[in-house]
């Protein structure tokens, strides 16, 4: 058996199309604003992709340049004027934030009507509750929508996730829950996680150790997702040995072309999503 690669390219061009053709049909352009702190390559890379992603659909993206010596002060006055500026929709903060910054301290400055990663503690705490007003990460969205394409009926299915970051493994492990699975979260500390692994009918890895997921980790016919992004010998590879694992899965994503593509989608939708919700007489 050949696993079924999940095809994250396809379902988030699926969703940028109907984004925009919404946005097309609308009287203005939804406003994103990206704030970025310092210049770490991999970060203008990320906001690089944003802008691009944004403006093929019709949407705005304002990039806020903030240098790496601006003091808190300086940081927290930006974001409220951006809460404060009604021609802004959604605001972002690139992370990570350089080392003198507290991160959970700033997220905390976003307006949650406006915090489109879903990052801030606010839709944390919604998503956890599972609140409907709560803005979901783009990542855990990304990922449950891939699953509802493919796999469908999530109900009873355990999900096995190896990460607890605040951006991808605990707001996946509340939208599991959500989604009536049985979650179980594993981490650096786990022991014997290759057994725990075996267990799972949904796999998830997030935790940026390149193939790490072997074969031997994986139940016959589960769902593999691999969320990891890292680079050995200049080559793109994900945290699952995608050439053995498809042997053994029923479904698998791959890398790249799997997560990160609807990780993009999913920041622009819930940017459209608030766009819609502070302008209800549109249309
Ligand atoms: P992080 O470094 O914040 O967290 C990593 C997590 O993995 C931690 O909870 C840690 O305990 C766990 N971990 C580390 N080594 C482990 C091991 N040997 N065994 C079990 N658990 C282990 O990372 P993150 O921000 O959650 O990102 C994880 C990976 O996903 C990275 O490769 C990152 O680049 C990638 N990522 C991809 C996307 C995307 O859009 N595709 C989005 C976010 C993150």
């Amino acid at each position: 058996m050949t696993a079924i690669i999940m095809d994250g390219k396809q379902e988030a061009l699926n969703v940028r199309k109907f984004l925009a053709e919404e946005i097309a049909a609308t009287y203005s352009s939804p406003v994103l604003a990206v704030v970025q702190v310092g210049d770490n390559p991999a970060s203008q890379v990320y906001v690089r992709n944003k802008h691009k992603a944004a403006a093929e659909i019709g949407m705005e993206c304002r990039i806020c340049y903030v240098p790496e010596t601006a003091s808190e002060d300086e940081l927290r006055d930006l974001i409220l004027e951006l809460n404060d500026n009604d021609e802004v929709n959604g605001i972002i903060v690139q992370l990570p934030l350089p080392k003198q910054f507290d991160e959970l301290k700033v997220l905390s400055w976003i307006k949650h009507s406006k915090d489109v990663d879903g990052f801030s503690p606010i839709n944390a705490g919604l998503l956890q509750m599972n609140s409907p007003e709560a803005v979901v990460a783009a990542t855990p969205q990304g990922i449950v929508a891939l699953l509802k394409h493919y796999v469908a009926d999530l109900r009873g299915k355990h999900a096995v996730i190896i990460g607890r970051s605040n951006i991808v493994g605990r707001p996946l492990a509340d939208l599991l829950l959500n989604q009536d699975c049985t979650v179980t979260v594993t981490h650096s500390k786990t022991l014997d996680l290759p057994s725990i692994c075996k267990q799972a009918d949904i796999l998830v890895a997030a935790c940026g150790c390149a193939e790490m997921v072997k074969a031997d980790w994986v139940k016959k016919g589960a769902a593999v997702i691999d969320v990891g992004i890292n680079r050995v010998d200049g080559h793109l590879c994900g945290d699952v040995a995608f050439e053995e694992v498809k042997e053994v899965a029923a479904y698998i994503t791959p890398v790249p072309g799997g997560i990160g593509p609807m990780t993009v989608a999913m920041l622009l939708k819930n940017t459209w999503n608030a766009y819609k919700k502070q302008n209800p007489l549109m249309k």
